[in-house]
């Protein structure tokens, strides 16, 4: 284990609350509690994971707060070292007291991520489980935290190990070719290398794949509500989010600018997207919304295209309907309360459509419906209970992984010397190492850790 100083912050967010936790770590922990707790079981004598009652007293032995504090012994803490919690009363002087007492005695206030970067260092977790705990509290659905448990609880690392398994016991039989004449090690049977590579490529290729779900579980589902004006696109989105946030007006173009609302659909993360209404204008705001709406639409993972079902349908529904994909479109047919007054052959090519009123919340959960099913269609966002790449660095890291391979099967087949095919090997391994942290520069490392927040 490396040695550190001991660091202090809070645990928990700052504000009023009805606790805060403070948290220190290092090989001073439990002497810097002992000076400054005082109940009836004394720090040295307090047995690891279990709560004791007490005060926190300053050096006139003044109280300071009622509290109870908790010593996780080194190695079985989150850092592998010696760990103190102490639950404090949640305002804001007295944390700021707290950590005071802790400071005076000897601790430093923790860097953003260190607790972390220590269970890193100290081998608790490998790097791809330390970023996965940032992922966790950011997580903003049910689907996306299970993935990131999944991650902490090392799914993804231990693929990653498994690959690296597979290689470096390539790599050693290659070696020991290079080092050692065939009449002591046998002849090399290369052309045996080659499937387990090539069944190595394309699990890689899968897991590089999960990514644009991955991604989606962390940024969520982009849903754009598109229609001309007035057809009720801000008075769906109000429905849907159960809340009077968009400003519904009887002028026509007032959604000017692009509203937007996170929500949960179906376990996954939605972002709700309100654009403007899609008309023909003179008018240079409009124009200007007009246009991100073009731009959204061409992005979005999801378009819900509303129209007015009581009157008939205008060039502008056909300029918006213009801008769908069909695949990734939902017909919205709102004022459903109204007599029908719209001929809706010329939407077809959109199988999936819906009948709503959005004024008087009909047809929610049919739409609801229509978009988990469209999702559900789309490859993308295919329930894949499998590991599933939601970091970028690890993308990235597998593609290079991968086209070291691939130089790799390139060189076997020219048979070049064995001295090229072991390199390959090797860069490949360094790739997977960068996921794990084995191979991940410094610089990386504190990069990574920076984006944690303090006290994590
Ligand atoms: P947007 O310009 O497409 O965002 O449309 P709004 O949501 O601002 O709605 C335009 C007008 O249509 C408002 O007067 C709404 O009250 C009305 N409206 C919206 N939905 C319905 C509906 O389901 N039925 C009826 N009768 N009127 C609606």
């Amino acid at each position: 284990m490396l040695s550190f100083d001991t660091i202090v912050a809070p645990a928990t967010p700052p504000g009023e609350g009805s606790i805060s936790i403070v948290r220190l770590s290092g090989p001073r922990a439990v002497d810097i509690l002992a000076t400054v707790f005082r109940g009836r079981q004394h720090p040295e004598a307090m047995a690891t994971h279990h709560l004791y009652y007490g005060f926190l007293v300053n050096r006139d032995q003044q109280r300071i707060d009622e509290v109870l504090a908790v010593i996780m012994r080194a190695p079985c803490s989150y850092t592998r070292e010696d760990v103190v919690e102490v639950h404090c009363h949640g305002g804001l002087q007295v944390l700021r007291n707290v950590l005071d007492l802790f400071l005076d005695g000897g601790a430093r206030m923790a860097l953003p991520g260190e607790f972390t970067q220590r269970a890193f260092l100290n081998g608790r977790l490998d790097l791809a489980q330390a970023e996965a705990v940032i992922e966790v509290i950011r997580a903003r659905s049910e689907k996306a935290s299970r993935v990131a448990l999944g991650q902490l609880d090392g799914l993804l690392s231990r693929k990653i190990n498994c690959f690296a398994d597979q290689l470096k016991e390539m790599l050693a039989l290659l070696e020991a070719h290079i080092d050692f004449p065939d009449d002591e090690v046998g002849t090399l049977d290369l052309a045996g290398l080659i499937e387990p590579v090539k069944q190595v490529i394309h699990e890689m290729k899968t897991l590089i794949n999960s990514f644009d779900l991955g991604r989606t579980l962390r940024d969520g589902i982009s849903v754009l509500i598109l229609g001309r004006p007035n057809v009720g696109k801000s008075s769906l989105m109000n429905a849907i989010l159960g809340e009077a946030r968009a400003i519904v007006t009887d002028i026509a173009g007032t959604t000017r600018d692009t509203v937007e609302e996170q929500l949960v659909l179906a376990g996954y993360p939605v972002r709700l997207i309100d654009a403007a209404g899609v008309r023909h204008t003179e008018n240079p705001v409009e124009s200007e919304g007009v246009r991100r709406a073009r731009e959204k639409a061409a992005t979005a993972d999801l378009v819900l295209l509303v129209v007015d079902g009581s009157s008939p349908l205008t060039e502008e529904d056909i300029l918006a309907f213009d801008l769908c994909r069909p695949e990734t479109t939902v017909l919205v047919v709102n004022k459903s309360d109204q007599p029908p007054g719209c001929d809706l052959d010329c939407f077809d090519s959109l199988t999936s459509r819906v009948s709503v009123s959005a004024k008087h919340n009909q047809g929610l959960t049919e739409l609801r419906t229509a978009v988990v099913n469209c999702l559900a269609h789309n490859d993308n966002f295919a329930d894949n209970e499998g590991i599933i790449i939601t970091e970028r660095r690890h993308r990235d890291a597998l593609v290079q992984a991968v086209v070291s391979l691939d130089a790799f099967l390139r060189s076997a087949d020219t048979a070049a010397p064995l001295e090229c095919l072991a390199m390959e090997l090797r860069e490949s391994l360094d790739a997977l190492g960068q996921i794990t942290g084995e191979t991940t520069p410094d610089e990386i490392l504190e990069q990574i850790f920076s984006r944690f927040c303090i006290g994590k």
